[in-house]
């Protein structure tokens, strides 16, 4: 389907989405939209970014329409799980923009805050309660809530809810539901626990896939730089003093790292605010209003607190620390390339952490070119004048590619096999900017400036020592 208008979606439903400025629908949404809307149970393989919220909101809010009748006192119709209050609440956000103008009700209950207010919501019936498993079965416990006239479950981000721990409170809340029922389950990665999950709880569910990981993957301009633990808190403030680190989102591994960054920054003189996930839900909304709303430069944020969040035109996402999850890497450089925008993704690997890297490469299966930490630094720290090359650069040997190793690869091109062994420190070579591509303005839109000219137009890296 080319245009939303081909789903039969409601007049008020489309007029919400040119609202929005969608245009044409995801992949998601194109191949997942006919099958909510015939009633189809559905198991989607797609990460945050992609437009899976409306892949399922938008049909949902169609059937709800079409079969009026209201939700009884303490039910609801439509319940959506997801892993964080953060994600929760933005997909709450979204079934109020597509269907505000439509009379249905939208609630979402999460941890954190006081009960009250979410019991007094609940007491008249909802049509589509969005909530985070473990204060759902609190609601529940307290007699709030009965999910006896639920008529379709979404499971979101199905996989961070199982990696949470969040399996036991799963299992009960479907035991609650209904049998006869539409379930939706999304979830960015499909390990075996994820494919046991929808073997029990969907019904001969249509399975749509779409952008694996390295596709996200492709879209950053990535590097990595070796640097001993200690001297990463320098490193990072002297990137952050680069004019081009407009709107930065730094991860950490822990809670305790994260506060730890921004006292560090502090000191250096830099602004910025952490979200994780002792902080209390005020003080999470607050950190990332300002960060949206431009008056925080910088967000230091763990991967459980930074799940779902949708924040447009991040320039650089800085990995303080590697994750240990290899597919939290894909998450957290997506926050930088979203809504089809590229973006640009640093990560300070100290020597503990290259088995990581290694499993990140791994999994990617795209080698993310190292620049030296001296260079970062110093080329940081300068304006982005012209300068020589301290070591001349070599020519090139005859006949070799010139996408050489730690250089992008365009999507379908082999990868050598020896791409990411051996020595890995290397200059870089100086062009028009000397600055490495993660110092410079992200390029805007899907289309990549190509100022080297290079055969895949893509890579902004050229390593000049092997
Ligand atoms: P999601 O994967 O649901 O988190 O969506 C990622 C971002 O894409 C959100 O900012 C949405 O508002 C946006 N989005 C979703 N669908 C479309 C579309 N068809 N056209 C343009 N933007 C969209």
């Amino acid at each position: 389907m080319s245009s939303f208008s081909d789903f039969g979606l409601l007049p008020t439903i489309l007029d919400a989405l040119a609202r929005e400025g969608y245009d044409t629908p995801t992949p998601i949404q194109s191949q997942a939209i006919p099958h909510v809307l015939a009633g189809r149970d559905l198991c989607g393989i797609a990460q945050t970014g992609t437009g899976k919220t409306a892949a399922f909101a938008l049909p949902i809010l169609q059937r709800l329409s079409q079969q009026p009748a209201r939700a009884a006192r303490g039910t609801c119709r439509v319940l959506v799980l997801g892993p964080t209050r953060e994600l929760a609440s933005q997909i709450a956000q979204s079934f109020k923009s597509y269907g505000g103008r439509l009379p249905l009700s939208t609630a979402v209950v999460f941890g954190g805050v006081p009960l009250g207010a979410q019991q007094r919501q609940l007491a008249h019936g909802v049509d589509i309660l969005v909530a985070t498993p473990g204060r759902l079965l609190d609601l529940i416990d307290r007699r709030a809530l009965s999910l006896s006239g639920v008529q379709i479950l979404v499971l979101d981000e199905a996989d961070r809810m199982l990696d949470l721990g969040f399996i036991h409170a799963l299992k009960r809340i479907v035991k609650m539901l209904p049998r006869q029922r539409q379930t939706l389950l999304f979830s960015a990665t499909m390990p075996r626990t994820i494919a046991a999950l929808s073997e029990d709880y969907l019904n001969d569910p249509v399975k749509v896939v779409v952008t694996p990981p390295a596709t996200t993957v492709e879209r950053v301009d990535q590097a990595v730089t070796f640097v001993p633990s200690e001297r990463k808190r320098e490193l990072l403030a002297t990137l952050l003093h680069g004019q081009n680190f407009e709107r930065v989102l730094v991860f950490t591994r822990t809670k305790h790292g994260a506060d730890k960054v921004v006292r560090h920054l502090s000191q250096a003189g830099i602004d910025s605010a952490a979200i994780h996930g002792n902080k209390s839900q005020p003080q999470r909304e607050r950190a990332l209003a300002g960060f949206r709303a431009g008056h925080t430069r910088v967000l230091v944020a763990t991967d459980i607190a930074s799940r779902g969040i949708d924040v447009e035109g991040v320039s650089h996402v800085v990995n303080f620390e590697l994750p240990n999850v290899p597919e939290d890497y894909v998450h957290r450089i997506g926050r930088t390339a979203r809504a089809g925008a590229a973006g640009s993704a640093i990560s300070l690997c100290s020597d503990e952490e290259r088995p990581y890297l290694r499993d990140i490469e791994k999994l990617t299966r795209v080698p993310i070119p190292v620049v030296a930490a001296p260079a970062a630094m110093r080329l940081a720290a300068n304006p982005p004048a012209r300068r020589a090359p301290e070591h001349p650069a070599p020519q090139p040997r005859r006949g070799a590619p010139q996408q050489a190793r730690g250089g992008r690869q365009g999507r379908g091109t082999e990868r050598p096999k020896h791409a990411s062994n051996g020595n890995r420190h290397h200059d870089m070579a100086v062009a028009a900017d000397p600055r490495p591509a993660f110092l410079r303005r992200p390029p805007q839109g899907n289309s990549r400036p190509n100022p080297r000219g290079n055969q895949q137009g893509k890579s902004t890296f050229q390593p000049v020592r092997p």
